[in-house]
């Protein structure tokens, strides 16, 4: 049997249905109300008293409401935990209504879509993304439609490739093939955000085709534009209005970019930090002095894809280059750049008409910087610079337009008057001289009824209730005559009254205060529609000025950091000179960062075998080189006394910090997963990276596949290689493999202390002080000398091995004298593999002080 519900609750049921996987905020009177699941889930969900109503079945409906004005707070609090809110209002007078009012979902807010409040980050884009799959070409958009950017791209399917491109982007809404979105949500990729997901295949192309116009609809590639369609026709759905912030599609070719995969982004910890997963500590971290918000935007775009096209990159470091040498000009661009709100996400609520009369006066005082900052680089030597300010257009004439029009103190409220400044409409001057005329007359009344009365502290006054009225005090009634006043309200101590005169003249002035606030809205709603009619020239201004920011921001960094200008080359070559780990230079308060450099080269060495114990530095020299080559890329300039780049089109890494945030596979596992993609992906231009090469796995089945692998991108790639691993025994591929050099952490051993140097030197290390390491970590002392017992046993055993074997070649500890380590350090070619690290330690001491 069916339950009969009222007609209000089946009123609800079907805007529900509507809803679906949305909570459904129904209007009614001054709340939000939900039913049934929804009022369960969010009364938990928000920590909201859950009570019940009559609604014609036999049990009560279980609801739960909020107010209708603090609204906005609960609603992003459910998007910030990865839900959907559809908000349904009245969409008729409920006096007019015949039966139940009707009601409408006006909007549905997601994750993705969400236009203010702090589920959005003010210096990070909010992306909502669309994959799709159509002949064999994948296709992802990306959209942040508080801001109004819209990038697509393609290319041939291959899941790697997406789980890539979609890291890039840390999506927190995902829409498209549903098979697609499956299998990312499987994946284990680090994705940042919660991310929500909804399988979408409705096609409405025309809507696409109008919003961006035919002729660039038609040069977009067939796949790209059903992705695009895909994505613009949710946003339609859900945000059911015009989106006049999407005036532009930006289409860019995956080849044109440094790939860079989910995992390589976090092991460099380009934007946030592994483990706490904070910006602070993060190469973002470090480059962003930007003082706009779009600008910190546009320099984490560009953390994010790194380029593969030399010119680009040499427009921005010269651009760079001219900031850091002009420090006086940096410190005026920055005045300048402070006064500047964020004009993307400004002229976005303008377009979505959302935008108050504050936002336009912080439109107006940022678009008043741009002629100074215009001029500052009028006739900067860069050319880049140049041409961005030759592009600038001021769009002085809205500024003007905001200005005549908006107070310079406006409301938060656009529906209450107050906004438009007077001279600027001549009815609403008209309206507001009648206004006051009424307030004139209303107080020459005053005066006239005390005088009458020779009551002196009567007075008029006004409410919202009953309006304008004359108040005398209790102890003064008597003074008042009979018949011309109607008691209306009484007080503790006074007594309210209205006469007929007053009456009429109070819906005059009512009246003429309605009609002004209309006006006021109408007018703001027209200078409102006429700026969002400009809004692609808003646009890029807004990103010449956030290249503007990025510049600058960079340049200071370079200037207080030592950085220098890389050179890129096409070439093979990666030759950094007195190289830093830049982050963690910036971090170090009391002891040097020890710089160290890195000969990459196709004809000597272009895979470097590190050894060295934990903590050594292996690691962080590692990231370095990787970090360098990024930062060059995103044209910043480095940390080294001289850098040369060539065009570094992927860099994989393997490196192990990630490993336990990667449930239910085994640390092998996926370090085989990514070395394969890496034996399938990596070209001759890559660099490649690899901490603990075949850890996780029996000794010598590690050290075989160690082998094997190194001697396959030696061999067969043919990239650029640091790898570092524990197995010293590896040294002996010195030997067959020609571009293969052995380093190594140098340290220094004094009685049972070992000294990290942080040098990289020539040659291999004989052992990996993991027993030294344990008793840093405060193990128990009886298990340290069983081990360096056992220990002493096994190299025994398996020196006998080897000698009877001859697989692995020489790591005999000759107690010499330290010339031949001398010169080895010295001509830093010789390889002091068979030399004693003691010995060797103690040369680089003298060396380093
Ligand atoms: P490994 O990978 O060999 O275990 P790490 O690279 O993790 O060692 O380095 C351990 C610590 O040593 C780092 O946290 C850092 O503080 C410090 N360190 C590393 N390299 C340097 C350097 N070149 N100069 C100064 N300190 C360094």
């Amino acid at each position: 049997m069916t339950t009969t519900y009222t007609p209000m609750i089946e009123q609800y049921l079907s805007v529900k249905a509507q809803a679906q996987d949305a909570f459904l905020f129904f209007r009614l009177g001054d709340f939000y109300e939900m039913f049934f699941d929804d009022a369960i889930l969010a009364s938990k969900e928000l920590e909201i008293t859950l009570t019940g109503r009559g609604g014609g079945g036999d049990e009560k409906i279980p609801m739960c409401g909020v107010p209708h004005h603090s609204a906005d707070n609960y609603i992003y609090r459910l998007i910030e935990k990865g839900y959907k809110v559809a908000i349904c209002e009245q969409v008729e007078d409920p006096a007019e209504a015949k039966g139940v009012v009707r009601r409408e979902i006006v909007r549905v807010v997601t994750p993705g879509t969400v236009m203010e409040g702090k589920a959005m980050g003010e210096r990070t884009n909010n992306y909502i993304l669309c994959v799709t799959e159509r002949h064999g070409i994948m296709a992802v958009t990306a959209c942040d439609l508080s801001t109004g950017e819209l990038y697509v791209t393609s290319s041939p399917s291959n899941k790697q490739w997406l789980r890539d491109e979609v890291g890039i982007y840390d999506p927190a809404e995902m829409i498209g093939d549903a098979e697609l979105l499956e299998w990312i949500a499987g994946q284990a990729t680090p994705l940042g955000k919660p991310v929500v997901y909804t399988p979408w295949d409705k096609m409405k192309e025309e809507n696409s085709r109008k919003q961006f116009g035919e002729a660039v609809w038609i040069r977009l590639e067939p796949e790209r534009r059903d992705c695009v369609a895909l994505l613009v026709g949710y946003l339609g759905e859900t945000q059911k209005r015009q989106l006049g912030q999407l005036t532009k599609i930006s289409s860019y070719e995956p080849e044109h970019f440094m790939i860079l995969d989910p995992f390589t982004r976090r092991n460099l910890e380009l934007v946030e930090t592994v483990r706490e997963r904070s910006k602070k500590g993060s190469l973002l971290w470090l480059l962003d002095r930007t003082e706009t918000s779009m600008g910190a935007r546009m320099l984490r775009r560009w953390i994010d894809k790194p380029l593969l096209k030399q010119g680009a990159i040499e427009d921005r470091l010269e651009a760079v280059d001219h900031l850091h040498s002009a420090f006086i000009l940096r410190e005026d661009l920055k005045v300048a750049l402070q006064e500047i709100y964020d004009l993307e996400r400004l002229v976005g609520r303008i377009a979505y008409g959302n935008a108050n009369g504050r936002d336009m006066i912080a439109l107006k005082s940022s678009l008043y910087q741009v002629p100074g900052i215009k001029s500052l680089l009028m006739d900067a030597s860069s050319s880049t610079l140049r041409r961005i300010a030759e592009d600038m257009d001021e769009c002085k004439d809205l500024a003007d337009r905001i200005h005549a029009a908006i107070a310079d103190e406006p409301p938060v409220s656009v529906r209450d008057g107050g906004i438009i400044k007077p001279g600027y409409h001549k009815r609403l001057d008209e309206l507001r001289e009648a206004g006051l005329n009424g307030k004139r007359w209303i107080a020459e009344l005053e005066a006239a009824e005390r005088q009458a009365t020779g009551i002196k502290s009567l007075k008029i006054g006004y409410n919202k209730v009953f309006g304008y009225y004359i108040e005398v005090t209790k102890s003064n009634l008597a003074s008042l005559p009979e018949g011309r006043y109607e008691r209306k309200q009484t007080l503790a101590n006074a007594e309210r009254y209205v006469t007929p005169e007053l009456k009429e003249k109070e819906t005059l002035i009512l009246e003429a205060e309605e009609k002004m606030v209309d006006l006021e809205f109408a007018l703001f709603s027209e200078l409102r529609e006429m700026i969002a009619g400009e809004i692609s020239r808003l646009q890029s201004l807004a990103e010449h000025i956030a290249e503007i920011d990025v510049y600058r921001s960079l340049a200071a960094v370079a200037a207080d950091n030592g950085f220098v200008k890389p050179t890129l080359t096409d070439g093979y070559d990666l030759v950094v000179e007195q190289g830093r780990h830049p982050v963690v230079e910036s971090v170090m308060s009391d002891s040097a960062f020890i710089a160290n450099g890195s000969h990459l080269r196709k004809d000597d060495a272009s895979i470097l075998l590190i050894t060295g114990p934990n903590m050594a530095g292996k690691s962080t020299y590692m990231r370095q080189v990787a970090l360098i080559a990024i930062m060059a890329q995103i044209g910043s300039f480095v940390p080294a006394t001289s850098a040369e780049i060539p065009l570094v089109d992927r860099i994989f890494t393997r490196i192990g910090a990630a490993d336990d945030l990667i449930g239910g596979q085994s640390t092998f596992m996926v370090e085989m997963a990514d070395i394969q993609v890496m034996t399938e992906k990596a070209t001759s231009r890559s660099l490649i990276i690899i901490d603990e090469l075949g850890r996780g796995t029996s000794t010598s089945e590690g050290m075989a596949i160690a082998q094997a692998v190194i001697e396959y991108v030696h061999d067969h790639i043919r990239c650029k290689a640091l790898v570092s691993t524990h197995f010293h025994e590896l040294a002996h591929l010195e030997s067959s493999l020609s571009g293969l050099r052995n380093y190594r952490m140098a340290v220094q051993e004094s009685g049972d202390k070992v000294h990290f140097l942080r040098k990289l030197i020539p040659g291999a290390a004989d052992t990996s002080y993991g027993i030294y390491c344990a008793r840093l970590a405060g193990l128990p002392e009886g298990i340290i000398e069983r081990a360096y017992g056992l220990l002493q046993n096994i190299e025994q055993t398996a020196a006998e091995v080897t000698a009877v074997s001859g697989v692995i070649t020489e790591r005999e500890h000759p107690k010499e004298t330290s010339q031949p380590v001398l010169e080895s350090i010295h001509t830093e070619k010789n390889i002091s593999r068979n030399m004693s690290h003691e010995l060797v330690v103690k040369e680089e001491v003298i060396q380093l002080s």
